[in-house]
């Protein structure tokens, strides 16, 4: 009979639960084999993730293919392409995969198991992308919490699983030797790949993800602490993409920062990168527990508040054309690279949110379009932070003021002249607020053309009061 490993996202042939549960399984008369399904409706549209997806897809398949371990793909809806799968198939032993807890993947695996159920099939799903799942970490009483500090204890105290190790020459024997022909599927990958633009390719797949967790963890990893909150400097992992993608496994980035820490007289780097990891269960858990948070504030006082419409500036908000610099320098690292450092995403969604008094779900869309990491938990957790309205969310008071973020975080200008062109001559007294400058220093320094603020901080920061506290 033949083991069915379902990959989706989680693309990677090392520390995989559902791939290594079916490795052991398969005895000496069974073959193991992949799929991989291609539903009609993820062809219908195409953002820089989707472009980044299917480079690390690529790279998935083509080192598969390199160890003879074969991959389907099935296209269509979801019943009728496993159906298809089973005609195909002499014997069908057991379908294994790495479930989702919220979302549309949860959903998915729903009307899967529903589907299996009839069809006679035996299913085996497992808990993959977080180090621990929604319902792990809980209170004395049982219940979630709601506040990442207290969690972040109970977390801390927990046993993390292991990396689960996969014997790639174990795989190469137990792998079928020919794949079923599926046409359908085939046509589908050759139009997923021929839609890619290729500018991910240096960037995508597992032996990369290795690469950038290694060369993390050697160079990186020590004085995180100390510089992950400054743009200019490369001082963050940048593993969230190979994350998001399952490229990488959340298990084996955990262990090799423990295992760092044994070698650093300091290891409040390691302390803290770890927390940032527990941020990402902590919003799946949220997620999985207000599943409707993707279109719904979670404190239901500011459900209904009174957002303005305002095409113009929140136009200008995405193409990086407020006249607040840093925020300007944010948007364009977000459309030019499909990622944007953490400190940043705070700024500028709180500055959409608060100064512009624009809906955070737009900024929420708008980061889906042009994240490459884009993760719905970690996204809607984030944007409901700084919007104020999440569990544990910025009190609405406490208005970041992006001038003195921008003079804190970026003190030299040096991140942002990378990114607003306009200012790259400017001083690095006025780069802050280059507003402040005579007509003659904007001519003299080249940043005439750079647009002057589309709002004024201190009537912004009023009227936002103003309007969170009417809800309060
Ligand atoms: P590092 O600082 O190296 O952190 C290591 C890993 O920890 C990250 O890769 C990520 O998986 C996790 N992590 C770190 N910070 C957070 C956090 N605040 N919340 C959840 N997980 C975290 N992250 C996404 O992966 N996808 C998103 O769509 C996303 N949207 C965000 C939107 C807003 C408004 C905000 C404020 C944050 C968002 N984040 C999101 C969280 C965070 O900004 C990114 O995970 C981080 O910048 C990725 O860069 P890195 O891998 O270098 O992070």
């Amino acid at each position: 009979a033949v083991h069915i490993v379902w990959f989706r996202r989680d693309l990677r042939l090392q520390d995989h639960q559902a791939l290594a549960s079916a490795e052991a399984a398969c005895s000496q008369n069974d073959t193991l084999m992949g799929v991989f399904h291609i539903h009609p409706k993820l062809t219908e549209s195409f953002t820089v993730r989707h472009d980044y997806f299917y480079e690390t897809l690529k790279a998935f398949m083509d080192h598969a293919n390199k160890l003879s371990f074969p991959i389907l793909c099935l296209y269509g809806e979801l019943e009728a392409s496993f159906d298809e799968l089973k005609a195909k198939m002499d014997s069908i032993h057991t379908i294994y995969y790495n479930r989702d807890e919220v979302g549309f993947g949860k959903k998915r695996d729903e009307a899967f198991e529903k589907w299996a159920k009839s069809a006679q099939i035996k299913t085996k799903a497992f808990m993959d992308h977080h180090l621990h799942g929604a319902h792990d970490v809980l209170k004395e009483d049982d219940t979630h919490y709601k506040v990442f500090s207290p969690y972040y204890k109970k977390w801390r105290q927990l046993h993390k699983p292991e990396p689960v190790c996969i014997d790639e020459s174990s795989l190469r024997q137990k792998s079928l030797s020919k794949k079923p022909k599926h046409e359908a599927g085939e046509d589908a990958y050759k139009r997923i790949m021929q839609q890619k633009t290729g500018k991910w390719k240096q960037e995508a797949g597992e032996q990369c993800a290795r690469e950038y967790l290694q060369s993390f963890i050697d160079d990186t990893i020590e004085s995180y602490k100390k510089d992950r909150d400054y743009p200019e400097i490369e001082g963050t992992s940048r593993l969230s993409k190979f994350l998001r993608t399952g490229a990488l496994s959340i298990r084996t980035v955990y262990q090799m920062a423990e295992e760092k820490r044994e070698q650093l007289k300091d290891d409040s780097g390691v302390e803290t990168f770890i927390q940032e990891l527990a941020w990402r269960d902590f919003y799946n858990m949220i997620y999985v527990h207000y599943p409707k948070s993707d279109n719904l504030e979670i404190k239901s006082t500011y459900q209904g508040l009174d957002w303005r419409s305002d095409e113009e500036q929140l136009q200008a908000w995405k193409e990086g054309k407020t006249g607040y610099p840093l925020v300007d320098a944010a948007m364009r690292q977000l459309n030019e690279t499909g990622w944007m450092h953490n400190r940043l995403r705070m700024v500028v969604a709180s500055f959409l949110t608060k100064h512009l008094l624009i809906d955070w779900r737009l900024g929420e869309r708008y980061f889906a379009e042009r994240l490459i990491d884009y993760d719905p938990a970690s996204n809607i957790g984030g944007w409901q932070w700084a919007a104020s309205t999440g569990t544990d969310a910025v009190p609405y008071f406490r208005i970041f003021n992006p001038y003195r973020q921008s003079e804190r975080f970026d003190p030299y200008g040096r991140f942002i002249r990378s990114y607003v062109k306009e200012l790259k001559d400017v001083p690095t007294k006025a780069i802050h607020m280059p507003h402040d400058l005579s007509e003659e220093e904007r001519e003299e320094y080249g940043c005439a053309a750079y647009v002057k603020p589309i709002i004024d901080h201190q009537s912004a920061r009023k009227r936002a009061l103003q309007a969170f506290g009417n809800n309060d």
